[in-house]
């Protein structure tokens, strides 16, 4: 039976989403029959204009014939072997292509099956290389709240968002948080450079309160997502960071998993702060840009070769690197960098800002605009003189999906990790009136 509803549920979260299909049941949720760039149809003919890329995800568009044609050749060869005892072109192609598209600093990639799972693998391998490198104490990882990093146990044990904490805390050990540098609302005293320094001094401080020697990592988005809605930080922000991850010898990590694999205007979005590499990345959604389920950890010779030689990577999925998967990863990679998609992103981001920021000074409710390339939000209040959020009982996040939905608009609503400062603010990639020039190349890195 479907506890999927067409009724909006406050407690619906991207990750829990709808959760359940039908089984038995009947779902009420729209059964899409085909796509096609950035649309996509139901099976009563309805047409959605894909506002979001799905969650953000199909970044080259629907139904592109070179990403099926390439699929198609590789399942009508083979499509799975052990990964443990065998290989195939495509993946050690993708592998290659996706370091070579991080560039320096990364040289190797181990590939999964999604954004949780690559996360799964940046904290492990960092545990392995700690243990390996004589520091057996290191083991806490240090995240942001609020903030987002999946749903499988270690990375919840990262995701800053009390009310997930509450639920799952009991069957795991959370980790330590310091706060996001959120930029609309902040505390009293503090400008948005001020407070990105404070929350960056945070690192520090939480690293020495925890013992500089039990402390592993720090996860960050360097561009947030459903958490804290697009929120990028100013750039002496990314510097320090990386500055105190240095002077303690942890390590840092980058979850790239949504505004990665060229989504920001460059294939990491790391790549806008170069002094400020991270040493480990998780990347997935616009990896295969829906076409099949794939992530990966990026990751630099000196780490994996030392875990490597110690006898292996303690981790791995039956789907790690599997032969069709990589097969669509390198088809989709081909897209993003043969027709020129990360600038497209780039340039069209700067476009939607506009235009968003013009709807902000016409309406009530949209608070603020912000974001990176074609990663934007748009923040919906209720007042915006104070701020003030809707109350979770009116939904305002899901009515207005809804709304969109019904109008043939596809947008990602979501209400933001129950962080205090953002909590009930709402993450839109779009509002009404769409205009055609426009969403025909934001909503999708996909040109036109
Ligand atoms: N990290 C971030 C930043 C994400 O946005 C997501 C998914 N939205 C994840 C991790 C988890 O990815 P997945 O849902 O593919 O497991």
């Amino acid at each position: 039976m479907s506890i999927q509803s067409t009724q909006p549920n406050p407690a619906q979260t991207e990750s829990s989403g709808s959760a359940f299909y039908a089984g038995r049941g009947v779902s009420k949720t729209p059964m899409i029959n085909h796509a096609k760039g950035i649309f996509f149809w139901d099976t009563e003919g309805k047409r959605y204009l894909d506002g979001s890329s799905g969650a953000v995800a199909a970044n080259i568009g629907h139904g592109n014939e070179r990403v099926r044609d390439a699929m198609m050749e590789q399942a009508s060869r083979f499509s799975y072997v052990v990964r443990t005892a065998f290989t195939s072109e495509s993946t050690e192609t993708l592998c290659k292509m996706v370091a070579d598209l991080a560039g320096p600093g990364f040289d190797q990639t181990f590939l999964v099956s999604g954004g949780s799972e690559a996360i799964e693998a940046t904290l492990k391998l960092a545990r392995q290389y700690a243990v390996v490198s004589g520091q057996p104490k290191r083991s806490k990882i240090l995240a942001r709240m609020p903030g987002y990093h999946g749903s499988t146990m270690g990375a919840a044990a990262v995701t800053g968002d009390p009310d997930r904490d509450e639920m799952f805390g009991p069957m795991m050990r959370i980790m330590p948080k310091i706060p996001a540098p959120l930029s609309y609302r902040l505390p009293e005293g503090f400008d948005v450079n001020s407070y990105a320094d404070y929350c960056a001094n945070e690192l520090e401080r939480q690293i020495l309160a925890e013992g500089e020697d039990t402390v592993l990592a720090f996860i960050m988005e360097p561009v947030g997502g459903v958490a804290t809605g697009a929120l990028v930080a100013p750039d002496h922000y990314y510097k320090t960071v990386r500055e105190i991850c240095d002077r303690y010898g942890v390590l840092l990590i980058f979850d790239e998993v949504m505004c990665g694999a060229g989504r920001t205007g460059t294939f990491l979005a790391a790549h806008h702060w170069p002094d400020a590499l991270p040493d480990l990345v998780a990347c997935a959604k616009g990896l295969s840009a829906g076409y099949t389920p794939l992530g990966a950890m990026i990751a630099p010779n000196r780490i994996v070769d030392k875990v490597v030689e110690s006898g292996g990577f303690l981790h791995g999925h039956t789907y790690s690197g599997n032969p069709l998967s990589s097969a669509i990863g390198v088809a989709v990679l081909t897209e993003l960098v043969n027709q020129d998609l990360m600038r497209n992103a780039d340039r069209m981001g700067v476009l939607l800002r506009q235009r968003l920021t013009t709807l902000k000074e016409r309406t009530s409710t949209i608070g603020d605009v912000r974001g990176m390339g074609l990663l934007n939000a748009v923040e919906i209040v209720r007042d915006k003189a104070t701020k003030e959020i809707f109350p979770a009982s009116s939904q305002a996040s899901y009515r207005v999906s809804a709304i969109a939905r019904d109008l043939g608009l596809h947008i990602y609503g979501r209400r933001a990790a129950g962080g205090s400062s953002v909590n009930g603010s709402w993450q839109l990639l779009r509002s009404s009136s769409p205009n055609k020039k426009l969403t025909s190349s934001w909503n999708c890195l996909q040109r036109r």
